[in-house]
C-alpha cells in the first residue's frame, strides 16, 4: 500500500478542492502587502472549520520533519506576517467567512475568522450598531488578521484598536487543540487573561477560527472637516491644541504635500493641490456636540493658521474625503515599482519633529518619502516609493528605516503602531523591547508553541 502524501491526507480532511499545490496555484500566496519579500509555500489548505484546523495540524506536525503552519486571511498584512516560510502549509480562512450572530441584547457579534471586516461593520450598521475599528484595508482584511494584528484604524483616537473589541475567541492552539477564551460578560477577571495573549500575536501562538466582538449604538451624527496648511508645524500644534482643548474627534489623519498630489491625481476627491499638509478630521456623537466640537475644531485650525477649513456638507462627500484618504497607499504606490509603507509611532507631543525627520532622512538618502497616517494616535506611515531592484537605493532604503525607527525609540515611540512586526521588522525589534521583554516573549512563544509550528521566523528568530 503506499504511504499517504502530505497532500492527499489533507485533501481527506477538507477534500481535494480545498487543497492547491500547484505552482500557479500556490504563487498568489508566496507575498503578502509588504513590498520585496516572497517565499513559494508548499500547498496552500481552505478549512471550514476549527475541527478540520485541528486535524491539519496534527497531521503537519506529524510529518518528518514537521511542516511548518503559516495562517493566512486576506494577505493585505505589510510586515510579512503571512509570507510563507519556504515549502511551509498555508491554512487561509478565506472560506470561513460567516457572520454567525448578532446579539442586539448583549451588543455582540460573532464571525467566523475570515469574515471581511467591511462585512462586519455592514451586519453590525444594518441594525443600527457599530463596529469602530477601521483599518484602511477593511475592504479586503479579514477579522481574523485584523485581531492577529491588532489593527488600528481611521477612528483609532476616539474609539481605540481591534483589542478594544474583541470579546472572546475561538483558537486551535500548536497541538490541535481547539480552545475558547473570553465570553459575552462586560466583566471576567477569571484567570490570566488569555484571550488578549493572542491578540496581536501575528499567527504565531495559535490560530484563531472565530471572534466575538464588542459593538457601540451608531452614532446619531457626524461632520468631517478638511483643513489646509501652508505649513506642516502648524498642521502638528492643531493636532495638539485639539487634544489640549479635551475634544477627541473621531478621525484625525494627516497628509503631506506629495500624498496630498497624488491622492488627489488618483481619487479626485477635491484636495487642495497647493497645500504643505492637511487635516481630515470628524466629530461623531450626538448631534449638538457634533455640532459643538466642529466648531471648536474649526476655531482652533483657524487659530493655528489654517489657510481653509472646509466642512462636508453631506455624507456623501465625508465618505469621498474619508476614501481619498483611504486610497493612499494605493495612490503613491502607482509612482514607483516598490512601495515600503512604514508605521513608526511616537508620542503626539513628537510629531512635528518626526515629519521633519522623515523629511530630512529623504534629503540625506536621497530617497523619494511621502508621509501620511493616523496623526491623533502619533501614527505614521513614511513611505518609501523605491524599486527593489536597485541594489544600491534598497541600502539606502535600510539605512533610512534604521535611522526613522531610531528616532522614534530615541524619543519614546515604537517600531510599530499596528502593521506588527512579522518579517520586516523583526531586526528592530530587541532594541525597542530590552533583553528582559524579549526573554519574556520567546518563552511565552515555546511554552504555546514547543516546536515552532506556527508561523515560524516571524516576530524573532
Ligand atoms: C491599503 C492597505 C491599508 C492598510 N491600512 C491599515 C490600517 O489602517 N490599519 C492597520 O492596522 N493595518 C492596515 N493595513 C495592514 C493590514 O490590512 C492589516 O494588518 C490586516 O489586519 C491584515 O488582515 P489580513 O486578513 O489581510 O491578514 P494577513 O495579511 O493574511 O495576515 C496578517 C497576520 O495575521 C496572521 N493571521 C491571519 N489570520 C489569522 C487567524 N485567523 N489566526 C491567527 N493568525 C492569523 C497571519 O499569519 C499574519 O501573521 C493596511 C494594508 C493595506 C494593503
Amino acid at each position: 500500500m503506499n504511504t499517504p502524501t502530505l497532500e492527499s491526507s489533507l485533501a481527506e480532511i477538507v477534500s481535494a478542492k480545498n487543497v492547491l499545490t500547484e505552482s500557479e496555484d500556490i504563487i498568489p500566496y508566496s507575498f503578502d502587502g509588504t513590498a520585496a519579500i516572497k517565499r513559494l509555500p508548499r500547498a496552500i489548505v481552505f478549512p471550514s472549520d476549527a475541527q478540520q484546523i485541528s486535524e491539519i495540524l496534527k497531521l503537519a506536525r506529524s510529518q518528518t520533519p514537521p511542516v511548518p503552519v503559516v495562517t493566512r486571511g486576506s494577505g493585505t498584512g505589510l510586515s510579512g506576517g503571512s509570507v510563507p516560510v519556504e515549502g511551509a502549509l498555508v491554512v487561509c480562512l478565506a472560506k470561513m467567512n460567516r457572520v454567525l450572530e448578532l446579539d442586539t441584547a448583549n451588543l455582540t457579534l460573532l464571525a467566523e475568522a475570515g469574515a471581511v471586516t467591511q462585512e462586519i461593520y455592514d451586519a453590525a450598521d444594518k441594525d443600527g450598531l457599530f463596529y469602530p475599528p477601521d483599518p484602511g484595508s477593511m475592504r479586503v482584511s479579514t477579522i481574523g488578521g485584523n485581531v492577529a494584528e491588532n489593527a488600528g484604524g481611521l477612528r483609532g483616537l476616539k474609539y481605540g484598536v481591534t483589542r478594544n473589541y474583541v470579546m472572546g475567541m475561538e483558537v486551535v492552539l500548536a497541538d490541535g487543540s481547539v480552545c475558547w477564551l473570553g465570553n459575552k460578560c462586560v466583566k471576567d477577571v477569571a484567570g490570566y487573561n488569555l484571550r488578549d495573549l493572542f491578540i496581536g500575536s501575528e499567527g504565531t501562538l495559535g490560530i484563531i477560527t472565530k471572534v466575538l466582538l464588542k459593538l457601540l449604538p451608531k452614532p446619531a451624527a457626524r461632520q468631517t472637516l478638511l483643513a489646509t496648511y501652508a505649513q506642516m508645524d502648524a498642521a502638528a500644534a492643531t493636532v495638539s491644541d485639539i487634544i489640549a482643548s479635551k475634544i477627541i474627534p473621531c478621525t484625525l489623519e494627516f497628509l503631506d504635500r506629495k500624498t496630498i498630489r497624488c491622492v488627489e491625481d488618483f481619487a479626485h476627491a477635491g484636495l487642495p493641490l497647493d497645500a504643505e499638509a492637511v487635516l481630515l478630521i470628524e466629530s461623531d456623537g450626538h448631534a449638538a456636540a457634533v455640532a459643538d466640537e466642529a466648531a471648536q475644531i474649526e476655531e482652533i485650525a483657524r487659530k493655528h493658521g489654517a489657510t481653509s477649513v472646509r466642512r462636508a456638507r453631506d455624507s456623501a462627500a465625508a465618505a469621498q474625503l474619508a476614501t481619498a484618504r483611504r486610497s493612499a497607499f494605493s495612490a503613491l504606490a502607482r509612482l514607483r515599482p516598490t512601495t515600503i509603507l512604514e508605521d513608526a509611532t511616537v508620542p503626539r507631543s513628537e510629531l512635528a519633529h518626526m515629519v521633519r525627520f522623515v523629511e530630512g532622512v529623504a534629503t540625506r538618502h536621497a530617497l523619494d518619502i511621502a508621509t501620511f497616517g493616523h496623526f491623533g494616535d502619533g501614527n505614521l506611515h513614511p513611505t518609501i516609493l523605491t524599486d527593489e531592484r536597485n541594489t544600491d537605493e534598497m541600502h539606502r532604503v535600510e539605512a533610512a528605516m534604521r535611522e526613522i525607527f531610531d528616532e522614534a525609540l530615541r524619543v519614546g515611540g515604537t517600531i510599530t503602531g499596528e502593521h506588527g512586526v512579522g518579517l520586516a521588522k523583526k531586526k528592530f525589534l530587541p532594541a525597542q523591547l530590552g533583553d528582559a521583554s524579549y526573554t519574556l516573549l520567546e518563552n511565552i512563544k515555546r511554552a504555546l508553541d514547543p516546536d515552532g509550528l506556527l508561523n515560524p521566523g516571524k516576530i524573532f528568530d
